[in-house]
């Protein structure tokens, strides 16, 4: 090798460790709460119907509220509950002064107006942050409540001490839970933010050529492997959203989680790369966790 070359070192972001550190530091910050003589946060969820990757992630959410002190309450309903009787439930948990935050765990199903169910919400209690007045409060750069999974993006960001300040920023997926508020937080004023950001989507043209010209490389668009090495700058930072279950008989559940980035092509490029799974996953959990005891606090004072 000549003087002037290097390699490229490819650095983990590694969010179940760093998810259970963060956990480990809410743990701590509940005890002490519960010590000044405050009930234990609260997080009720509401899960409707059958899909295995919704009840997979409440699930997830439940056990760590155990972990980290909260009380938790799950609340299930069947796939035919009509719109109606999904509201009472949640002006219930509204009006109910011993749940700190809820969420509502989307898909729905098909007969079931998400909007109506999310605007519902009462935005103090709107730990998920899709209430329009937190997605507005993030817009403006207003504190409220973060959606979780963009909030988990940042925490990784600022947690591995990547550099954001005047980095080229480019985010594929424009969804209001992902895509959107990812591209909000990353153009923000703030540490990580200030980057310079590129907004693609399904309507995008030459996809590749913008994701090269990104420093970080966001895809939430939720196609397998969709992002190839040709499609990535050397050195960049790739944090990868997706998670789509891809059948596979000799995995032991019949199937394999899948990220938006072939990993194994795209690796070698980065500067950073979040593993699917074991990446954003576990860092948007720990976001929910941190908004519902904010939530808590912010009850308990006003
Ligand atoms: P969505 O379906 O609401 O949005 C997908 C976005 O991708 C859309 O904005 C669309 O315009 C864009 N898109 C579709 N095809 C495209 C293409 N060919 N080129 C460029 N853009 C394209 O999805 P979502 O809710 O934002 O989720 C995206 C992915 O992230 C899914 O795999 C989902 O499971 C995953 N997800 C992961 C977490 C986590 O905690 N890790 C949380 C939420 C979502």
């Amino acid at each position: 090798m000549s003087e002037n070359e290097t390699t490229m070192e490819t650095a983990i972001l590694d969010g179940k460790a760093l998810s259970q550190q963060i956990k480990q530091e809410i743990a701590a910050e509940v005890a002490e709460w519960v010590a000044q003589g405050h009930r234990k946060p609260h997080l009720a969820a509401v899960l409707v119907g059958n899909d295995g990757a919704s009840r997979t992630y409440v699930d997830h959410k439940v056990k760590s509220c155990a972990q980290v002190g909260f009380t938790s309450t799950l609340i299930e309903r069947p796939a035919d509950i009509t719109q109606a009787e999904l509201l009472d439930i949640v002006h219930g948990l509204n009006a109910d002064d011993g749940i700190d935050g809820f969420i509502v765990q989307l898909p729905l199903p098909r007969h079931i107006d998400d909007q109506a169910i999310i605007e519902a919400v009462d935005p103090k209690k709107d730990v998920d942050g899709f209430h329009p007045s937190n997605m507005g409060n993030l817009a403006l750069g207003l504190p409220g409540f973060v959606p979780a999974t963009p909030a988990g993006i940042m925490t990784m960001l600022e947690r591995a001490g990547i550099e954001t300040e005047g980095r080229h920023a480019v985010v594929i997926g424009r969804s209001s839970i992902v895509g959107t508020p990812m591209s909000l937080l990353l153009s923000r004023s703030g540490n990580p933010g200030n980057c310079t950001v590129t907004l693609c989507h399904s309507r995008t043209r030459n996809l590749a050529e913008e994701c090269r010209r990104a420093d970080i490389l966001v895809a939430a668009v939720g196609r397998p492997e969709m992002i190839k090495a040709d499609m990535v700058k050397e050195g960049a930072v790739v944090i990868d959203v997706g998670i789509t279950r891809v059948e596979d008989p000799t995995a032991k559940r019949g199937y394999r989680l899948k990220g938006d980035v072939d990993y194994n092509d795209v690796a070698p490029k980065c500067s950073w790369i979040t593993p699917v799974p074991g990446g954003v996953g576990p860092m948007t959990i720990v976001s929910l966790l941190r908004n519902t005891l904010a939530a808590a606090q912010r009850g308990a004072s006003s």
